[in-house]
């Protein structure tokens, strides 16, 4: 927290900051911040979480919590993602997802795809050996990072390994530690913000951008996890298969608790131990209940739309864990979407 405040102070932007978030965090503060953290006590955090001054998305200045993770899953493997041959197995494939459902990406739905999509020009595979058309490795990884350059690599199955890529990837989280409902409407999620955090320390991502990538007649297949990855996000969620560790809820029989939207609510599982969705969802997949207050619940692993938007005003995902969240000026898209 020092570092942040003496960039502040060198800034000479502090007295911006209302003087309840200059001063000492109240109590409350410090109560809510140490209950956030412990739920990520299954994540690999890097350095110290800690509280630091904000602005979020609707302009309000107020506390967050800051927390850096590896961008990777503590709890289950990654991958596979691209079959290698049209004779492949499910369990050598990955998945992908087309109008709610999910699909693995076994040889036969490589070999199948033109039919899929009612297509011809999907060819994915070697008609003479059955070999899959795929960028893997480094280059690999790449392409996953800029789905624009989809359309050079037309035809092929796109899959990014952790260990392909240049440098270990963790992403700093800045949510607040109240969340603030947002004045007028609810908020979009967009591009680049990430829906929040799963409590293994990996970024259940915004929708990922399928006209892009099928544009090109590419693939880039999810893991049986819902995840794959890209450099910039390293592993990500784009929908919630079951994975990702889960806290139980303090009411009874209610979905439990999977991680922390980036407007500060709980994100809980999809459905209550009778097997149902609650039925009184709003349009961001959140309701208000006794004893938990207002949470979202996932959508199903085929939606690519892990919850519907934001109830309230959003911190910040960021690459560099020193830089100051501003979630009021990242409005524009500073890049393509990304896969
Ligand atoms: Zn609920
Ligand atoms: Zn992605």
């Amino acid at each position: 927290m020092t570092r942040h405040w003496s960039v502040l102070f060198a800034l000479g932007v502090v007295g911006l900051l209302p003087s309840s978030a200059a001063s000492s965090h109240d109590s409350d503060d410090h109560s809510r911040f140490d209950t956030l953290v412990a739920l990520f006590k299954q994540s690999e955090v890097v350095g110290e979480p800690k509280i630091v001054g904000c602005t979020l998305s609707g302009g309000t200045e107020t506390t967050c919590l800051s927390i850096t993770t590896v961008a990777a899953p503590t709890n289950h493997t990654t991958g596979p993602f691209c079959p290698d041959t049209i004779k492949d197995t499910a369990e050598q494939g990955g998945t992908w997802i087309k109008d709610g459902a999910v699909y693995d990406v076994d040889g036969q739905f490589i070999e199948n795809l033109a039919t899929f999509y009612d297509d011809d020009q999907w060819q994915m595979y070697d008609p003479a050996t059955g070999e899959v058309t795929r960028v893997e490795g480094r280059q690999g990884c790449e392409v996953a990072g800029d789905p624009t350059s989809a359309d050079r690599y037309e035809n092929t199955c796109v899959e990014c390994e952790l260990q392909y890529m240049s440098s270990e990837v963790t992403q700093t989280y800045v949510i607040p530690l109240k969340p603030v409902v947002a004045k007028e409407r609810s908020e979009r999620i967009g591009p680049h913000s990430g829906i929040g955090l799963a409590l293994n320390g990996v970024k259940f991502d915004a929708p990922a951008p399928l006209h892009l990538i099928l544009g090109g007649h590419t693939l880039g297949p999810f893991d049986d996890c819902g995840g794959h990855i890209n450099p910039h996000s390293g592993y990500h969620y784009h929908g919630v298969a079951g994975c990702s560790p889960e806290v139980a809820s303090k009411v009874e029989g209610h979905a439990g608790i999977i991680g922390l939207a980036m407007d500060g609510f709980l994100i809980h599982s999809r459905l209550n131990s009778d097997g149902k969705e609650p039925d009184d969802l709003d349009a961001c997949r959140g309701h208000d209940t006794d004893g938990v207050g207002y949470h979202y619940h996932v959508s199903g692993p085929g939606q690519n739309q892990i919850t519907g938007c934001f109830r309230g005003e959003t911190g910040c995902s960021l690459n560099n864990p020193d830089e100051i969240c501003n979630a009021s000026v990242r409005r524009g898209p500073p890049g393509p979407p990304r896969p």
